[in-house]
C-alpha cells in the first residue's frame, strides 16, 4: 500500500519537516507486543514524504501527489498552508476519488468538525499528537476497514464522515511514550548528507508549560514531556556531524528547565564542528553560565517572546513578564555579543498603538540587537479566539486570523502599524541610523517612538513613497534626521555610524 505524507513548506522547501518523518517512523516501526493483526502489513508500506514550496500551485501540488498514486494522501497542517493544502486536497480528489485524504497537524485539530463539515475532499482529521492515530487509521485501511464505522469509530483522536454526518471520536491522551517513537534521524529517515538541507530541527520535549491565550500548542500537550537526553545526544552528535548551517531545537521555551537546558547546550557544545543554534527562550530565565553556553555553543538566533508590556494585556493573555529580570537577561546578551529578537505582538487585548511605543521606547533602551512588532492572528481553539468578541478583536475569517482591530487599537492604528514596523527596520534594523537614534535620545531627549511617528508622516509624503528603495531611504535620511534635531534645537554630531 502507497502512502504519500507531505506539507507546504513556509519558504525554502528544504525544511525537514520533522511530523511526517515521525508518522512515517512509528509506521515502519516493529509492531508492539500485541500487534492488532494487522500491523506488520504497514512495514511493507510504501511511504514517501513530499514537501511543496508555497510558490507551487495547488493543481501542480496534486497532480504530482497523484503520480505517485497514493492510497493514503497525508497532509500535515499548519497556519500558513491550510487555505492551499485544502485547495489541493480538493484538486487531488478531482484526479483521484478513491485516495483517503487524511489531515493533522496544529491548524487542523482545532478545526477537524468545521474541516470536515466544510470539505468534502478531507476524509479524515487526526487531531493532536499523530503519531499513534495516524498509524490506527493506516492499519484500519491495510485491513480493508479504512472506509468502514467498524475500521474507524474505535480510534481515538480523529474525527471522519460516516455516512455523509461527521463524526469526533475521544480525544486520544497524549501519552505516547518517546521509547516508542524512532528518532527521525537516528534511523536514518532523514539523509543529512543532502546538499539541500541546511537547517536541522531538532525537538526535545513535547508541550509547554504556559498557558499563552493565543497560543493553541499547549493545548495538545497538558505537560511537558521530554525525550531522554541519551537520544538527544546522539541525534546531537549525527546532525551535527553532517555540519548543516543552522540547528533549530524546537522546544516551546529552551530555558524552561534551566539545568536540562545547560546539559543540552554541553552537548551541542561538544559535538559542534561550526553549526548555529537556533532556539526561543525566556530572557528572565538567563543566567551568566546558561549566556555563556549559548555563546559557545554558536546560538545567534535568539527569539524572545515579550509579547506585551502592559499588565492588563499580560493579564487577558495569561502571560508573566518581570522587567529586571528581563533587562538582566537582556544585558547578558548583549555582554555576550549574542544574536537575537524581541517580539511583541499587536492588536491583543487592551494593548493601545501608544502601549507598542512605550514597550518600544523602553525595549529599545536595552539596546537590543532587534525587536520584531508580530501581527496578531486569532487562532483556532485558543482561549483568545473564545474571548476575541469581549475584546472587541475582528480578525480574518481566514488563515492566518489576521486581527485588524481590538477594543483597543483602531482599524486605522492596525494598518499604521505596517508603516511603524518599516520605520523600525530602516532606522534600527538596518543598523545605519542607531547611533543618531540614541544621540536624539540621550542628548535631545526626543523620544525613539517620536522619531518614528515622524518618519512614516514625513515618509507618507515623500514623492512616489511606495516605490522609494531602502538604498534611497538610507540617502535621504541624513537630511530628515538632522530637522528632526533641529527641530528640538539640537545640531546632530553623529549622522550614521555602521
Ligand atoms: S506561546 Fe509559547 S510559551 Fe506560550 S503557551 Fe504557546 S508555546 Fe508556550
Amino acid at each position: 500500500m502507497r502512502i504519500l505524507l507531505s506539507s507546504i513548506c513556509l519558504e525554502t522547501g528544504t525544511d525537514i519537516q520533522l511530523a511526517l518523518y515521525y508518522l512515517k517512523g512509528y509506521l515502519l516501526k516493529p509492531p508492539p507486543v500485541r500487534p492488532s493483526g494487522c500491523l506488520p502489513a504497514l512495514r511493507s508500506c510504501d511511504i514517501s514524504i513530499r514537501t511543496f514550496t508555497e510558490d507551487v500551485n495547488a493543481s501542480r501540488i496534486a497532480r504530482d501527489i497523484a503520480r505517485h498514486k497514493p492510497r493514503i494522501a497525508g497532509f500535515s497542517c499548519y497556519v500558513w498552508n491550510i487555505e492551499k493544502t485544502l485547495s489541493v486536497c480538493r484538486s487531488l480528489k478531482k484526479l483521484h476519488a478513491d485516495i483517503l485524504v487524511i489531515l493533522g497537524g496544529p491548524e487542523a485539530t482545532p478545526r477537524a468538525e468545521d474541516i470536515l463539515n466544510s470539505e468534502p475532499a478531507v476524509d479524515i482529521v487526526v487531531r493532536g499528537e499523530g503519531e499513534q492515530a495516524f498509524r490506527d487509521c493506516v492499519a484500519a485501511v491495510a485491513a480493508g476497514r479504512g472506509g468502514s464505522p467498524r475500521g474507524l469509530s474505535r480510534i481515538t483522536g480523529i474525527s471522519w464522515r460516516q455516512d455523509g454526518c461527521v463524526r469526533s471520536n475521544p480525544a486520544r491522551k497524549p501519552d505516547l511514550a518517546f521509547a516508542a517513537v524512532p528518532s527521525p534521524y537516528l534511523s536514518g529517515l532523514i539523509d543529512l548528507d543532502r546538499r539541500d538541507i541546511v537547517d536541522v530541527p531538532l525537538e526535545t520535549a513535547r508541550g509547554c508549560a504556559c498557558r499563552c491565550a493565543y497560543c493553541y500548542y499547549h493545548k495538545n500537550f497538558p505537560r511537558v514531556r521530554f525525550f531522554p537526553l541519551s537520544r538527544v545526544e546522539k541525534e546531537l552528535a549525527l546532525i551535527l556531524f553532517h555540519r548543516p548551517r543552522e540547528v533549530y531545537l524546537m522546544d516551546a521555551t529552551f530555558n524552561a528547565h534551566p539545568a536540562r537546558a545547560k546539559k543540552i547546550l554541553r552537548l551541542f557544545i561538544r559535538h559542534n564542528r561550526g553549526s548555529n543554534l537556533h532556539v526561543e527562550l525566556k530572557a528572565e530565565l538567563l543566567d551568566e553560565e546558561m549566556v555563556s553556553l549559548l555563546a559557545a555553543a554558536r546560538a545567534n538566533n535568539i527569539e524572545i517572546g515579550v509579547q506585551s508590556l502592559n499588565s492588563r494585556t499580560l493579564m487577558a493573555i495569561n502571560r508573566h513578564f518581570d522587567k529586571e529580570m528581563f533587562r538582566k537577561g537582556i544585558g547578558l546578551l548583549n555582554k555576550y555579543g549574542l544574536l537575537y529578537e524581541i517580539q511583541l505582538i499587536d492588536a491583543l487585548p487592551y494593548q493601545r498603538y501608544s502601549d507598542l511605543q512605550d514597550a518600544l521606547d523602553w525595549l529599545y533602551s536595552l539596546h537590543p540587537v532587534k525587536i520584531a512588532l508580530l501581527p496578531l492572528s486569532v487562532l483556532p481553539g485558543t482561549a483568545l479566539l473564545a474571548s476575541a468578541d469581549r475584546y472587541g478583536i475582528k480578525f480574518g475569517k481566514q488563515a492566518p486570523y489576521r486581527a485588524y482591530q481590538s477594543n483597543a487599537m483602531s482599524r486605522k492604528e492596525v494598518t499604521r502599524l505596517e508603516r511603524l514596523r518599516f520605520a523600525m527596520e530602516r532606522l534600527y534594523d538596518s543598523q545605519i541610523f542607531q547611533k543618531v537614534l540614541y544621540e536624539l535620545r540621550d542628548t535631545a531627549g526626543i523620544k525613539i517612538s517620536d522619531i518614528f511617528e515622524d518618519f512614516i508622516n514625513w515618509s507618507a509624503r515623500l514623492p512616489g513613497a511606495k516605490r522609494i528603495t531602502p538604498e534611497k531611504y538610507n540617502r535621504l535620511l541624513p537630511d530628515f534626521l538632522k530637522k528632526k534635531g533641529a527641530r528640538h534645537n539640537y545640531k546632530l554630531t553623529t549622522l550614521w555610524i555602521t
